[in-house]
């Protein structure tokens, strides 16, 4: 509680204290407490058994438990009461923000530290993280990176001791252990056995195939081009987002964090200016509140920066604008009766062109990110299918020869939370507001990091400092001091 208790001095008192929901019970003070009136001529033995029974029908009722999906209904039915005041508020419940509400509520299970999430989207319609394929891989050139997907794919394998919960059925996140496989041009090939090498040395397994021993395992592939491959052995594959996102959001909710359907709109100040105090929230039903908290954190995904630039900046130090913005990204589902088969990881060509199995009836999602000087609009979810029959489907069917006979099935994009300063998580506090913490920026990798990501704040929070993961490489400072940190393997 290192962060809290410096803020809780800067308010001169216990900020826990304060901490109190607006939802206050009804009290009755015993002289307003309404007499009983005992009907003339009935017996007030029988009159204290029927008060005994009455009361032993409602304790009854107080143990019995409650179903999860009551708790989640009540919270996207009722009119929602918006507290007035909580310790940490985190804004925006996908992967991300949800996995930060249950490490939070995990580390400090006091019912007075309010935890709140603000989520303007309560159905997921367009958060990055449903729209996500959903790969977990290692193969990455920053330690940061390998180190979170290590502990993304030990929490997933462990999922249950995680999020489960006593007495519901098992989480099941559909991990597919189908590993990844990157392939390399000439001019690839070194940074690949770098790669390799730095991964496996922090606990990744993977090997490096040549394009005679990719043949002999994958007969499907056409090896033209390619000088080396890097398969993925184990602690790879892909799961499924929604069911990650919903277990997080579940086993928080059960430990005590406050889901709340509402935008954030802004802040309001602390007298001396060098805090902020509250958040302005829009709630669904076009209300408008302000929530007193100790702490924001900014896990709004593609949409972070546009909370960020909701903060008020008077000079020099304030004026900073978080690099991160939405990216448009497609992928295609298609049908291929012929094509790879169960065997197949997923594939990620050198020219960025990737491709997965989806289920085990010859159905694929493939993608590729577009150049620079191909962005798409952003102010849509529309697909555009010209970019399929140009930029991807040639690339496949150049690789897998197989998928020239492939049928484009459906599609859909999302949005990638693109950090444009170096394509990468920004995890930290705010270099002027201490206490405003980022978590955003993740560029396409997010969804497997989201178990890391929500730790390392808690830690932030709880105990002043990242303790598991040295994430503090990642912090915001490296954009003040133009610092990137860049990764070769983004996708
Ligand atoms: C096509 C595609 C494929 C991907 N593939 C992978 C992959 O294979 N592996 C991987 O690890 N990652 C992948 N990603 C990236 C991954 O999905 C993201 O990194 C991750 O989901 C980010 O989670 P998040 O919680 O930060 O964002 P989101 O899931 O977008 O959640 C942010 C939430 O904030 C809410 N919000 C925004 N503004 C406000 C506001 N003002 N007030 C209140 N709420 C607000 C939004 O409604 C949203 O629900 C992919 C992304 C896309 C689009």
């Amino acid at each position: 509680m290192k962060m809290l208790r410096s803020l809780v001095k800067l308010e001169g008192q216990n900020f826990l204290q304060k901490c109190v929901f607006s939802q206050t019970k009804r009290t009755y003070s015993k002289k307003d407490t309404p007499k009983k009136i005992i009907p003339f001529g009935k017996d007030p033995k029988s009159i204290i058994s029927k008060r005994i029974q009455n009361s032993l029908e409602k304790v009854k009722e107080a143990l019995v438990v409650r179903e999860v999906d009551d708790i989640l209904t009540e919270w996207m039915g009722r009119p929602q009461i918006v507290p007035q005041i909580c310790d940490v508020v985190i804004i925006g419940g996908g992967a991300i923000g949800s996995s930060i509400a249950y490490w939070l509520r995990r580390r400090v299970y006091a019912e007075e530290f309010k935890v709140v999430v603000v989520e303007r989207d309560p159905m997921y319609t367009t958060a990055s993280t449903t729209l996500s394929v959903g790969g977990l891989r290692q193969q990455f050139s920053l330690k940061e990176n390998i180190e979170m997907s290590l502990f993304g794919a030990e929490f997933l394998r462990n999922v249950n001791n995680y999020l489960g919960i006593e007495g519901e059925p098992p989480v099941d996140v559909c991990f597919h252990p189908y590993g990844y496989l990157t392939l390399a041009s000439e001019k690839g090939a070194a940074t690949l056995v770098e790669n390799s090498k730095l991964q496996n040395f922090l606990g990744a397994k993977n090997i490096l195939l040549s394009p005679a021993k990719l043949k002999d395992v994958f007969p499907w592939i056409n090896t033209e081009g390619i000088e080396l491959g890097c398969l993925g052995l184990e602690k790879e594959g892909w799961f499924d987002p929604w069911a990650l996102l919903s277990a997080f959001k579940r086993k928080a909710i059960i430990l005590g964090a406050k889901y709340i359907s509402g935008e954030a709109q802004g802040f309001f100040y602390k007298e001396s200016g060098d805090a902020l105090d509250g958040l302005i929230i829009k709630t669904k039903e076009g209300e408008i509140c302000n929530m007193k908290f100790a702490i924001a954190i900014v896990a709004a995904g593609a949409f972070s920066g546009q909370v960020v630039a909701n903060v008020k900046a008077e000079d020099k130090l304030e004026q900073i604008s978080l690099p991160v913005e939405p990216r448009k990204r497609y992928v295609y589902c298609f049908h291929c009766p012929d094509g790879p088969g169960l065997n197949t990881p997923l594939t990620i060509d050198y020219t960025g062109t990737y491709f997965r199995r989806e289920g085990l009836a010859g159905t694929y999602i493939c993608g590729r990110s577009p150049e620079e000087s191909e962005e798409p609009s952003i102010e849509d979810l529309s697909v555009d299918h010209d970019y399929f029959d140009e930029k991807v489907w040639p690339i496949l069917a150049q690789r897998i020869p197989a998928f020239e006979k492939l049928k484009l099935r459906s599609s859909w994009a999302g949005y990638y939370e693109y950090n444009t300063f170096d394509k990468n998580g920004i995890i930290g506090v705010h270099p002027y507001y201490q206490n405003l913490i980022f978590a955003t920026g993740f560029s396409g990798h997010g969804i497997q990091q989201s178990p890391a990501v929500g730790r390392a704040i808690s830690e932030l929070i709880v105990d002043g400092e990242f303790k598991t993961l040295d994430l503090s490489n990642l912090d915001f400072k490296r954009i003040i001091y133009s610092k990137p940190m860049c990764e070769v393997n983004i996708v």
